[in-house]
């Protein structure tokens, strides 16, 4: 199955910086090499304070806390593999930098579109936005551990999400796909009218 994301938040066009050198604001730069980044990795949305963010995918909710900066930060894992590069992967997306009243606790299971939590600037940030970061996983075949697939590409895992964007925000990922299976109950229906018809 391909890896589908929905926007995590509405206006996704306009992207403070994106993943990758060429897409990280130049002043920026030092302080990722710093990290030991070699450059952004993710990809940066600013928001109002406040603003409420999405889960881009169905799966379960692997963390939800503050780290070491003081950046309050949400992640989710699927629970079905997806196709990556001839081989079979799971996802983990990654929201930083949230208010910390954060509404949903490690081991939910959330759909695409529910809100985990909200836009603030804490951690290592200048403004109100949303870091949104994606790394493909597995789990160690000895201990169970999971482990990043990437975790030498000089980003700590994390890879450019912008590939895997099917286009739709995730505040209406559930309208969509109740009206998608809709059509496809129609079509159902239609298919085995058109049997009828032709007496099979
Ligand atoms: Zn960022």
């Amino acid at each position: 199955m391909k890896l589908e994301l929905w926007y995590p938040v509405k206006k996704p066009g306009i992207a403070s910086q994106g993943f990758g050198p060429s897409k990280t604001a130049p002043d920026l730069l030092p302080m990722y090499k710093k990290l030991g980044l070699l450059a952004h990795n993710g990809i940066d949305y600013p928001l109002p304070r406040g603003t409420p963010i999405r889960a881009a995918h169905n799966g379960l909710v692997v963390y939800a806390g503050m780290d070491s900066n003081g950046g309050w930060g949400v992640v989710i894992r699927t629970q079905e593999p997806f196709d990556y590069n001839n081989d079979l992967v799971f996802a983990k997306s990654i929201y930083w930098h949230l208010l910390p009243n954060i509404p949903v606790k490690v081991g939910a299971q959330v759909k695409a579109g529910d809100i985990i939590g909200y836009a603030d600037t804490t951690g290592l940030a200048t403004g109100s936005h949303l870091h949104f970061g994606l790394k493909p996983q597995l789990k160690g075949e000895n201990d169970w551990t999971w482990y990043n697939v990437e975790q030498n590409n000089g980003y700590n895992g994390s890879i450019d999400p912008a590939p895997y964007w099917n286009g739709y925000y995730a505040e209406d990922a559930q309208t969509i796909i109740s009206i998608m299976g809709q059509q496809i109950s129609i079509l159902q229906k239609l298919v085995s009218l058109m049997k009828l018809a032709l007496g099979k």
